[in-house]
């Protein structure tokens, strides 16, 4: 029973069980893959990664998530413990693990959380730390490429152990969109992840799940995973067209879509806004893209690359010049999925679907709001951004 209908049965079948893979409950997944997808010359690292299912039962869908328990960088845990001024099996009041467990599994170490900056400024007699610890937007800012040691390093003289570990926030799962289905992918479940790496104040910082996957599990190692349900990140019925739009690693669930409906016969159109920085070195899944585009499994590949000329191109002004098809295919009942970045590229997306509205279906701005709107209410608009 491997043929990708059997397989979907058996998805399904399984997807009404509850599993027993969670957050507090990983299972502990080989990871059998770690390629780099990003190529000579890129300014980012980005990988495609395997994990084996193994016995685990985990079912997962297109569209799904995959959330992985990450292990902290040893180099931050040694920092951390050099600038404490003890061992790292130092004992911890109040806990049976020593220091360095502690930190290895149990505490988040990189973004500072609100109650080590009030730990801090009650230490340094910091007002400015006092205040971060209340204003949730200014704590956001100044966070952001800081971790627990630039906290640290504020704090004049000895800092307690106990009470720095009891400010410390629980260290938490990342979530990852799944870049693979069971039809086509078998017991593997694919990521494609962007590696957090960034030279702050003279120190490389690491992000602590994507390079937790890069460079410390290892080929053949295992690490945490869990199922992440997305059941309102769906396929529509086989004949549906839809319009994906998906910069950076936010292609990674429209590989996903991509094969399950070539594995399918799906004879829906599909239609992928790819965009990245540069086209020599950022193309992700190219080769893939490419040949599925060559078969008729993609009807419609339109790519954007930012840095190859002057003027910056993202994957919105691509939307924008294919106003016309593109409204076209939303009259046919097109579904339009986005996926990646939530910051900007999300809104730049919905106003470009506003403006392909207004201009091709001859709509004021209220019309056109009404319709993308309608979309949305209907389930023809969602978006999976982080
Ligand atoms: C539903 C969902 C799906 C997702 N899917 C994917 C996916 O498919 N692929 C993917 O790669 N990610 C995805 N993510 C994001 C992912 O969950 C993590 O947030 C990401 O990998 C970073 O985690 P980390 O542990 O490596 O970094 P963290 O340890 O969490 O550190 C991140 C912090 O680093 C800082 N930072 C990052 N870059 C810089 C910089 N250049 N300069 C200064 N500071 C910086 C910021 O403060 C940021 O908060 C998804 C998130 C969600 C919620």
């Amino acid at each position: 029973m491997n043929s990708p209908a059997a397989t979907r049965a058996r998805t399904a079948a399984q997807a009404r069980t509850r599993s027993p893979w969670n957050r507090k409950n990983p299972y502990r997944a080989t990871l059998v893959g770690n390629q780099l997808l990003s190529r000579q010359g890129s300014s980012k690292e980005v990988r495609h990664f395997e994990f084996d299912l193994g016995d685990s039962d985990i079912s997962y869908e297109p569209g799904d998530g995959l959330g992985v328990t990450p292990i902290n960088d040893p180099a931050l845990i040694n920092a951390i413990v050099t600038r404490l001024g003890v061992p790292l099996d130092h004992g911890v009041e109040g806990h049976e693990r020593p220091l360095s467990d502690l930190l290895m599994h149990s505490y988040e170490l990189r973004t500072p959380g609100r109650d080590l900056l009030e730990f801090a400024a009650e230490r340094a007699g910091n007002d400015d730390l006092a205040h971060l610890a209340v204003d949730r937007a200014a704590r956001d800012e100044w966070s952001r490429g800081r971790d627990v040691l630039d906290v640290l390093d504020l704090i004049p003289g000895t800092v307690p152990v106990a009470e720095f570990v009891s400010a410390l926030d629980p260290l938490k799962h990342r979530t990852y969109s799944i870049s693979s289905t069971p039809s086509v992918h078998g017991n593997h479940v694919h990521l494609t992840v962007a590696s957090v790496r960034h030279l702050t104040a003279g120190r490389m910082r690491t992000g602590t799940c994507s390079t937790y996957l890069a460079d410390r599990i290892g080929d053949g190692g295992a690490g945490g995973i869990f199922p992440v349900k997305n059941k309102s990140f769906r396929l529509p019925g086989d004949d549906t067209p839809i319009i994906m739009i998906g910069p950076g690693t936010g292609v990674a669930p429209f590989r996903a879509f991509l094969h399950e409906r070539a594995a399918r016969g799906a004879v829906g159109k599909n239609w992928l806004f790819f965009g990245d920085r540069n086209r020599g070195s950022d193309f992700l899944y190219e080769e893939e893209l490419v040949a599925l585009h060559g078969r008729g499994v993609l009807t419609q590949l339109d790519v954007t690359f930012s840095r190859d000329q002057s003027d910056k191109h993202y994957v919105w002004h691509r939307m924008i010049e294919h106003g016309a098809q593109l409204f076209a295919w939303l009259e046919e009942g097109a579904h339009v999925y986005v996926c990646g970045d939530a910051l900007v590229m999300a809104a730049d997306v919905d106003r470009a679907l506003l403006d392909v509205v207004t201009a091709h279906g001859r709509y004021s701005a209220e019309q056109a709001r009404e319709y993308v709107d309608a979309l949305r209410t209907s389930k023809r608009y969602l978006r999976d951004v982080y």
